[in-house]
């Protein structure tokens, strides 16, 4: 994709203006998308506690889903970490493949390079943070 045309895709997504509102509660989702989601909250949560200590945080609210009702819990994010949570929903809510690989595997990574590598470094830290306290149970379904 050209450059200028990426830039303006990323913009539209990210500005949220064109992004569907998911109708509905969240328990009405596909299972794994739904998993997918409080995944990509949790991992996002647990890296911006760590590394952005001193910025401003604040509830994370989405238009397009209740990030309570996913996660069990609200959660603190900065501005930075809300950016690139929006992006990630907007992107796996509104995956074209099927069967979905996982994001590292994709052939087509659709994330902005921005955010691909800030996701990145976000999954590779929250998932040892989660190796080293013993929630295994996130890790079973990896999406990078
Ligand atoms: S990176 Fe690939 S698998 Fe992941 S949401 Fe985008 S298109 Fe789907
Ligand atoms: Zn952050």
């Amino acid at each position: 994709m050209p450059g200028l045309v990426r830039n303006m895709y990323w913009e539209s997504t990210i500005m949220s203006v064109s992004i569907p509102v998911l109708a509905g509660p969240a328990q009405a989702l596909d299972p794994k998308l739904r998993r997918d989601l409080k995944t990509l909250a949790t991992f996002i949560e647990i890296y911006c506690e760590h590394h952005h200590k001193d910025s401003p945080r604040q509830t994370a609210t989405l238009r397009t889903h209740d990030i309570r009702q996913l996660t069990g819990h609200d959660i603190s994010l900065c501005p930075q970490c809300t950016q690139l949570l929006t992006h990630a929903f907007v992107k796996r809510s509104h995956c074209p493949l099927s069967p979905k690989p996982a994001c590292k595997h994709c052939p087509a990574h659709c994330y902005h390079p921005r955010f691909r590598v800030a996701i990145q470094n976000v999954m590779r830290f929250s998932g040892r943070n989660l190796i080293l306290r013993g929630r295994l149970d996130y890790l079973i379904h990896l999406l990078f």
